[in-house]
């Protein structure tokens, strides 16, 4: 129990750091310098204002300075955080595994959110997570082996699948559609899953990605697009005078969003699912 509470308070440590990272990598900027500082006063954030959750509810969600609301995602991305930790522990006792685990499922919100808002997976994370992985990989067999990730070997092989597998799609891809089909980000998203999974599941994360984001396309981008251009009824047909309605804008889908839930599913699913698609595997 007191291992769980500790974890969830580190968790809200990460998730306060992670708020950080979200905002500032996409724009270039360090994450240690400078302080912290209220967005719409400039105001430098002293130690009491800049504790993860409870600054928030003491200050009553308003900026002590020029009383501006402060929104409410930090302090949520922060208990988010706290709770996957928390679960983490809960699930696999105090342990090395607990906290690979929950580093893991730290760096795919954190790439995810990137993702989703700017089109972009800042080398923050996903260096920081490579090296995490082979290191943690070297670390595994002292400090408490773990079924759930690579050994040191298929880590480094993993690595090479995932990225290079992106790597081949972006290239058939890039020749089928002229245009970029893959971002450098999703490569080196796949090269630190890659060495989280090992070369099996991060090739089947691929694939899965992939599968989660056809279906998310096909149920709600796309109808979406559609619906924003307008329905094709006789009265817009005479309306446009018989022409053609204008093509249907699709807007840009990153793929970083579909792969980080297919990756923790591989970790926690992965075998089951090889072995059940492939029973000779
Ligand atoms: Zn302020």
């Amino acid at each position: 129990m007191v291992a769980i509470v500790y974890a969830f308070l580190v968790g809200l440590c990460f998730g306060s750091f992670l708020n950080v990272c979200v905002a500032r990598w996409p724009r270039d900027l360090s994450v240690i310098r400078p302080r912290s500082r209220c967005p719409h006063c400039g105001h430098q954030l002293a130690w009491f204002e800049n504790i993860p959750l409870f600054s928030w509810l003491v200050l009553r969600a308003r900026c002590r300075c020029c009383d501006e609301s402060i929104s409410a995602i930090y302090p949520l991305l922060e208990v988010g955080i706290g709770t996957l930790w928390a679960v983490s522990v809960w699930h696999f006792g105090p342990s090395f595994t607990a906290i690979r685990v929950a580093v893991f499922l730290t760096i795919l919100v954190g790439v995810g959110l990137t993702d989703v808002k700017h089109y972009l997976i800042p080398d923050g994370f996903t260096v920081t997570g490579l090296l995490w992985c082979l290191g943690t990989a070297l670390a595994a067999p002292f400090l408490g082996e773990s079924l759930l990730f690579a050994g040191p070997y298929d880590a480094l092989v993993g690595a090479c699948a995932g990225a290079g597998l992106i790597a081949v799609i972006g290239w058939l891809g890039e020749a089928a559609l002229k245009r970029e089909a893959m971002g450098m980000g999703d490569m080196t998203l796949m090269a630190f899953v890659g060495a989280a999974l090992g070369p099996a599941r991060s090739i089947a994360t691929v694939f899965l990605g992939a599968t989660i984001g056809a279906v998310v396309f096909l149920a709600v981008v796309y109808p979406v697009a559609v619906m924003r251009r307008g329905r094709v009824t006789p009265q817009t047909e005479l309306a446009l005078g018989g022409r053609a309605l204008p093509p249907v804008e699709m807007p840009l889908v990153p793929f970083g969003v579909f792969l980080a839930p297919a990756a923790v599913i591989m970790l926690i699913w992965g075998d089951r699912i090889i072995g059940s698609v492939f029973p000779a595997f």
